[in-house]
C-alpha cells in the first residue's frame, strides 16, 4: 500500500456545503416523501428532434469517428459566427475569434490557465457559478470577490473595488443574465465594464449561458455589442440551455482574438475537442427553426408566474425574473439560507440551492429553478402554503 495525500489545491477547496443537504434529502428519500427538485439548473425537457436526428445521421459517418480538430470543424465554428450575426449582429471571424468547447464549463474552468500567474488576481461575483472562483485557484490565482447586492440590481459596484485590486486584475468574470439571480444586465453597465477593462488592462470573460432564455419579449444582449468589448475580452456561450443540451456538452468562447489563442493553446495540450457528430447536431441546432426556443421559454414563463404569483401571495419578497430559469427569494426573517433550505426540505420534500452555495453573498436567499411542469410547480406553491413560517 502507498499512501494516498491529495493536492493542496484540492485540500484548498472550498467547503462543500451541500453535504448538509444531501444528508438531509437522502433521509427525506427514505421516507418516502415524494420530492420535487428545483435543486439544479439542468433543463428537464428533451433536446428537439432535429438536433437528435442530426446527431443520429452524423454518428454512423466514419469520418466522424475520428479525432476532432482541437479548436473545434471549421463548419462550426461558421455557424457560430453565422448565429451571431444573426442573433446579436455582432461580426466574428471564425477562424480567429471563435473557439468550440466541450461545455462552456470546461472553457470557463480552463481560462485561467492561459492567462493567471501564481498570486494573480481575478474579480469574480460573489454569488456566482462556482467555477469561475475554482477555476482561478486552480491555476495559482486568487480571487477578489465583487459582491451583487440587492440595491445594485445584482450587478457589481466596479468603483467599490479598490485601485490596487484593479490594476493587478488580470482576469474579471460576469454573467448576464445572471444565475443564480436572474438579473440583467444594462447597456450602461456593461460600458462601464469595457471602460473599467481599457483602464485597468483587465480580460473580460463573460458567460452568456442565458442570453436565450428570457421572458415577456425581453432579448438580452451580447457583451459583445458594446462598443470596444471585443478588444477587451471575450464571450462564453452554451448550446446547454438553450436548447436543452446539457449532457451532449457543447459550447464555445468568442471574441478578442489573442485570448481564443491563449485558451485554445491550453485545450490542444488537454483534451482534443468536442465529438464531430455532436458538432455537426450543434450545427442544426444554430442553424435551424428557432421555434423551439420560443416554446421552452414559454413554458418558463408559465411556471414563472405560477411560482412567483404563488409565493408573492403568501408574503415573500421575490421579483418576477426576465431571463434565466431561476427565481431568486429572499428567506423569511429569522432564517439562513441552509435553515430555510432545510426547513422546505423537511417540512415540504421540496429541495431548493442555499443562496450561500454560491458566495457568501448570496446569503439570505434561495435559488429554485423552474425544472418541474406546472401542474407540480402549483403542488409547490401549495406545500409552502401548509407549512408554518
Ligand atoms: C449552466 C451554466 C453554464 C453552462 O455550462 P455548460 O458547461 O455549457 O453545460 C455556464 N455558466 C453558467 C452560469 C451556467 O449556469
Amino acid at each position: 500500500m502507498i499512501t494516498i495525500e491529495k493536492s493542496e489545491r484540492l485540500k484548498n477547496l472550498p467547503p462543500y456545503l451541500f453535504k448538509e443537504i444531501d444528508r438531509q434529502k437522502d433521509e427525506v428519500k427514505k421516507r418516502g416523501v415524494d420530492i420535487i427538485s428545483l435543486g439544479v439548473g439542468d433543463p428537464d425537457m428533451p433536446t428537439p428532434p432535429h438536433i437528435i436526428e442530426a446527431l443520429q445521421k452524423a454518428a454512423t459517418d466514419p469520418q466522424n469517428h475520428k479525432y476532432p480538430s482541437y479548436t473545434g470543424m471549421d463548419e462550426f465554428n461558421n455557424a457560430v459566427a453565422r448565429w451571431y450575426r444573426k442573433r446579436f449582429n455582432v461580426s466574428l471571424d471564425p477562424a480567429k475569434e471563435v473557439v468550440t468547447l466541450i461545455g462552456s464549463k470546461e472553457g470557463i474552468a480552463h481560462i485561467p490557465l492561459a492567462f493567471i500567474n501564481q498570486g494573480d488576481i481575478a474579480l469574480v461575483s460573489s454569488p456566482g457559478y462556482p467555477v469561475y472562483n475554482i477555476g482561478v485557484q486552480f491555476a495559482g490565482g486568487r480571487s477578489h470577490l465583487m459582491d451583487l447586492k440587492k440595491e445594485n440590481d445584482f450587478l457589481p459596484d466596479l468603483s467599490a473595488i479598490p485601485d490596487d485590486i484593479a490594476k493587478k486584475a488580470k482576469l474579471m468574470f460576469i454573467n448576464y443574465p445572471n444565475n443564480p439571480t436572474s438579473a440583467v444586465a444594462t447597456e450602461e453597465f456593461f460600458k462601464d465594464v469595457v471602460q473599467f477593462a481599457h483602464k485597468n488592462n483587465i480580460i473580460i470573460c463573460h458567460d452568456a449561458a442565458y442570453t436565450e432564455m428570457a421572458f415577456d419579449g425581453y432579448k438580452p444582449a451580447s457583451f459583445l455589442e458594446t462598443q470596444g468589448a471585443k478588444e477587451v475580452g471575450i464571450e462564453f456561450h452554451s448550446l446547454s440551455k438553450t436548447y436543452n443540451m446539457t449532457g451532449w456538452r457543447l459550447g464555445f468562447a468568442v471574441g478578442r482574438p489573442e485570448v481564443i489563442d491563449g485558451l485554445g493553446q491550453i485545450k490542444s495540450n488537454i483534451d482534443s475537442g468536442a465529438f464531430q457528430a455532436i458538432q455537426i447536431a450543434g450545427i442544426a441546432a444554430l442553424d435551424g427553426d428557432q421555434s423551439c426556443v420560443d416554446e421552452f421559454n414559454l413554458e418558463y414563463t408559465k411556471r414563472r408566474d405560477i411560482l412567483v404569483d404563488g409565493l408573492t401571495g403568501l408574503g415573500f419578497s421575490v421579483k418576477k425574473p426576465r431571463a434565466t430559469f431561476y427565481v431568486w427569494v429572499e428567506v423569511p426573517k429569522g432564517y439562513t439560507s441552509a435553515q430555510f433550505t432545510s426547513l422546505l426540505l423537511s417540512k415540504t420534500g421540496i429541495v431548493v440551492t442555499p443562496g450561500n452555495g454560491f458566495g457568501s453573498a448570496g446569503e439570505g436567499y434561495i435559488r429554485m429553478a423552474l425544472t418541474v411542469g406546472q401542474e407540480r410547480m402549483k403542488e409547490v406553491v401549495e406545500r409552502i402554503r401548509s407549512v408554518e413560517i
